[in-house]
């Protein structure tokens, strides 16, 4: 099935040769593209070209394609550095042929490239940042999907505050069982105003059926280790995870609620899931939602214009990140707010509660309450340091000036 879906769509391209996407005349329009192949073959290279001339390339992989090199116009270009599966490259000046040098079997899933004419690219262009050294706040999902259906009003909402980072990342990944979720998943979270690259899932959703009660997973246990390292890997101040009732009753959805509940409990001390311990160091994070949680409730208002999104709401934004799951559309899901709503009780986007705090209860309903980011903390610590050093080099200058009085021989 998977290999099938690889097939129709590398197919369709190299039948194609073209991207044909239609884009709104203010943003630039992708130039018409020629691949010398989809797949690296025995030489290692893939060439694009375009006599219109392009500068600025945007490539999805099939899978995480390691490092590679770009070359053009005699000048090679570090890719792959990240480890991305849609990545942005833009080169110099534009140029009419670019190579692309990478280990054998590199497979391109799709590829777009524009000139350098001065216009935005299309707002469907991903141009990810580096997975932060410590997030303000970590979202963990069981399924890409989740993420948006019941976290994805929340995410928008805190992506859109400045300086905050949003670091996402799943318990399942696809790579093996339908890798365009892979690509719909970063697609949905870039809709939703994230620019940190997301965290794939350690677990095979392949094997997801029985794996997770089986001996191969540790059972349950192995998820409790995942979500610990998460936690001591990006430091978050703010954790938000989904129902410990599994919206819907789902068990693999129960299972993360669990797992996070437990972890930060737990994740303080280094004899607790010892290896992610020695290797991030142990961490205590200071809030954790969970998605409907009955205690310290906070409905969160998902209908305020974002400017980060065009003025777009978060619950819009929310709605239009789930129709990039094109692979999910068939069944019954939506986003919600609304309390009337006759799943209100399973889905509503803007329930939640706070299930664990370190620095207090909420008075409103904002999950940032009782936080500062962590760019407002360095802020504020290179704004004492200057009031550091002014006060010193002031108290210097008073010194010397008293100083050079008392040489003067003044009778002072
Ligand atoms: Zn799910």
């Amino acid at each position: 099935m998977k290999r099938t879906v690889i097939i129709i769509l590398i197919l369709s391209l190299v039948l194609s040769m073209f991207t044909v996407n239609v884009f709104a005349a203010e943003t630039s329009a992708p130039v018409y593209l020629k691949l010398s192949s989809n797949s690296c073959g025995a030489d290692g290279t893939i060439k694009l070209t375009s006599s219109a001339g392009f500068s600025r390339i945007y490539i999805e992989w099939v899978g995480i394609p390691g490092r590679w090199t770009l070359k053009a116009d005699g000048n090679e270009t570090a890719c792959g550095i990240n480890g991305f599966q849609h990545e942005y490259v833009e080169l110099p000046k534009d140029v009419t042929e670019a190579e692309f040098f990478m280990p054998e079997g590199g497979k391109i899933y799709s590829v777009s490239a524009f000139p350098k004419d001065g216009r935005p690219l299309p707002e469907y262009i991903e141009i990810w940042e580096p997975q932060p050294e410590r997030a303000d706040v970590l979202v963990i999902a069981t399924h890409p999907d989740d993420d948006i259906l019941f976290l994805g009003g929340a995410i928008a909402t805190l992506a859109a505050k400045k300086g905050w980072t949003v670091e996402v990342a799943h318990l399942m990944g696809y790579f093996n069982k339908t890798p365009v979720r892979e690509h719909e998943r970063m697609h949905g979270l870039w809709a939703l105003g994230v620019k940190q690259y997301p965290q794939t899932g350690r677990f095979d959703a392949a094997h997801e059926g029985y794996r997770l009660y089986s001996g191969e997973w540790k059972g349950f246990f192995a998820i409790t280790e995942f979500v610990t390292e998460l936690i001591r890997r990006f430091k978050p101040q703010i954790v938000i995870t989904q129902d410990l009732g599994g919206e819907y009753g789902h068990i693999r959805h129960q299972r993360l609620a669990a797992a996070v509940a437990d972890a930060v409990e737990k994740s303080m001390y280094p004899d607790f899931c010892p290896a992610s311990a020695q290797q991030y160091g142990t961490w205590d994070v200071k809030k954790t939602y969970l998605h409907l949680y009955s205690k310290n409730k906070i409905v969160l208002d998902l209908r305020q214009p974002l400017e980060d999104l065009g003025g777009k709401t978060a619950l819009q934004a929310a709605k239009d990140a789930y129709k990039k799951h094109v692979s999910q559309q068939s069944g019954w899901f939506y986003v919600t707010d609304d309390p009337n709503d006759p799943r209100a009780d399973e889905i509503n986007a803007a329930y939640f509660g706070l299930y664990r705090s370190t620095v207090g209860y909420d008075t409103g309903n904002d999950m940032t309450e009782n936080i500062v980011s962590y760019a407002e903390q360095e802020h504020i610590a290179k704004g004492k340091e200057l009031v550091k050093s002014a006060l010193e080099s002031k108290a210097g200058k008073v010194f010397e000036f008293i100083k050079s009085k008392q040489e003067g021989g003044n009778g002072i």
